[in-house]
């Protein structure tokens, strides 16, 4: 397998003049994906900067820059994070004349809404966005009874090729920039603040309270957009979102050199790795860039991650029929978590394999499931299988494509009980 950038994945912006770039080879695993793994984002015309780029002072100095008084950043921040006002004319504390100027020169609109799919009742919607260079992304926006959840993407594609995710074998277009990423959120907390989800309970008004990295790319692979967006959703209003980063997950292959460096953020957000096999072998081929990071490594930092952070890591295992999820590798799985301490320091989450396009692999059988799910629990892993919402839409795990099909086909015809908006 041939990779391209640098799998060593030195700190962003950092580079060695006199050092040459050293792009090992990868070896093919026999019969694999031929997909390269892809660890730098082809370069691309970069988003317009937006208020959820800057940090508050940078904020001020833009206001100033712009001719008004650095107060007036405190206002925007407030009606942006925590109004969650997009219209200027309802920015009430601001001259009228200045209103349309402030909005356009600071939240120009980064996310251009193509189409929504809803499903459960209204409870789950997938939205999918165009990008200012015409990228497609998508995000997911699931009610509970009890809390809402928003799935964003962090990149346009992605380069990890696992060969069973829709989204790695569509390759990376792109990474995305911190305000695209937590323009997604707003776009829920808006909705949700709106009404315009169908609300059971009337007179609630519910918020995000969960925000994954589990749409299309590789969070960790875009590590200092990903970091910047975590700031933004986790800052107290009116500067930020103000969320808990107990609330926040973020889901990796497994880039270990990141894992490390986010670990000393100082944001103790919820670490899901996505190790999918308990063994080398088997892994190599679901996850590839396993053979840059292989499994040994990659739980030893997930553990260093539990250990430096208090949080309990999640490790996610999808159940593919008659692939991974035979009782010898759910012993195996055991063995490989037990060895690093058995003081509480992660959990796993079982998902059962959600189809996608050309896949030659389903998901389990329920009896293989509950065999795999007994032989954990009897080793004393905590053990949980995922409630898969949005399957009908596409918008499970794995199947964020944002497919050019989706815009150019708008009659589609869409499964029983499911919604398109053009
Ligand atoms: N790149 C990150 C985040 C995106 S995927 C990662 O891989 O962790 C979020 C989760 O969905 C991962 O655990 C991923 O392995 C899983 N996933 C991908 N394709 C899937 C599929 N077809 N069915 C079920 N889960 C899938």
């Amino acid at each position: 397998m041939t990779a391209t950038g640098s799998p060593d994945l030195p700190p962003e912006g950092f580079r060695t003049p006199t050092a040459p770039v050293v792009v090992p080879e990868y070896v093919q695993p026999p019969d694999r994906s031929s997909l390269p793994l892809v660890f730098t984002a082809p370069r691309r015309g970069k988003p317009p900067t937006h208020w959820a780029d800057l940090d508050p002072a940078a904020r001020r100095t833009a206001v100033e820059q712009a001719g008004h008084r650095a107060y007036r950043a405190r206002q925007l921040s407030a009606h942006y994070f925590e109004g969650l006002r997009d219209d200027s004319e309802t920015w009430t504390d601001l001259p009228a004349g200045v209103r349309a100027e402030l909005a356009s020169a600071f939240m120009p609109r980064l996310l251009k809404p193509v189409r929504e799919l809803t499903c459960d009742d209204g409870d789950t919607v997938k939205s999918l966005w165009q990008l200012h260079d015409g990228a497609l992304v998508e995000s997911v926006l699931m009610r509970y009874p009890d809390r809402v959840t928003m799935c964003v993407s962090s990149q346009a594609g992605c380069g990890m090729a696992c060969p069973f995710c829709a989204t790695g074998q569509g390759g990376l277009q792109r990474n995305m920039s911190t305000a695209e990423i937590v323009e997604q959120v707003v776009d829920g907390a808006r909705k949700l603040a709106q009404g315009t989800l169908a609300d059971a309970e009337a007179g609630r008004t519910p918020r995000v309270n969960n925000v994954v990295f589990m749409g299309m790319g590789e969070p960790l692979a875009n590590y200092k957009a990903v970091v910047g967006a975590l700031r933004q959703l986790t800052t107290p209003n009116p500067d930020g979102l103000g969320m808990s980063a107990r609330g926040i997950t973020v889901s990796t292959v497994g880039l270990v050199p990141r894992i490390t460096q986010l670990a000393t953020e100082g944001m103790p957000v919820t670490l899901a790795l996505s190790l999918h096999a308990p063994d080398d072998e088997l892994r190599d081929e679901l996850v590839p860039v396993n053979t840059r990071w292989n499994v040994d490594e990659v739980v030893d930092a997930a553990w260093e991650y539990a250990r430096t952070t208090k949080r309990r890591v999640s490790i996610e295992y999808i159940l593919i029929r008659d692939v991974n999820d035979q009782p010898r590798r759910a012993e195996q799985l055991a063995k490989v978590l037990r060895r690093r301490g058995t003081w509480g320091w992660v959990h796993v989450n079982l998902i059962p394999l959600n189809p996608t396009p050309g896949s030659r692999w389903t998901a389990s059988r329920r009896r293989d499931e509950d065999e795999f799910v007994r032989v954990l629990q009897s080793r004393g892993v905590p053990v949980t299988v995922r409630d898969t919402r949005g399957r009908e839409i596409d918008g499970a795990c794995g199947q964020l494509a944002a497919g050019q099909a989706d815009i150019t086909e708008p009659d589609v015809t869409t499964p029983a009980g499911v919604r398109a908006h053009a």
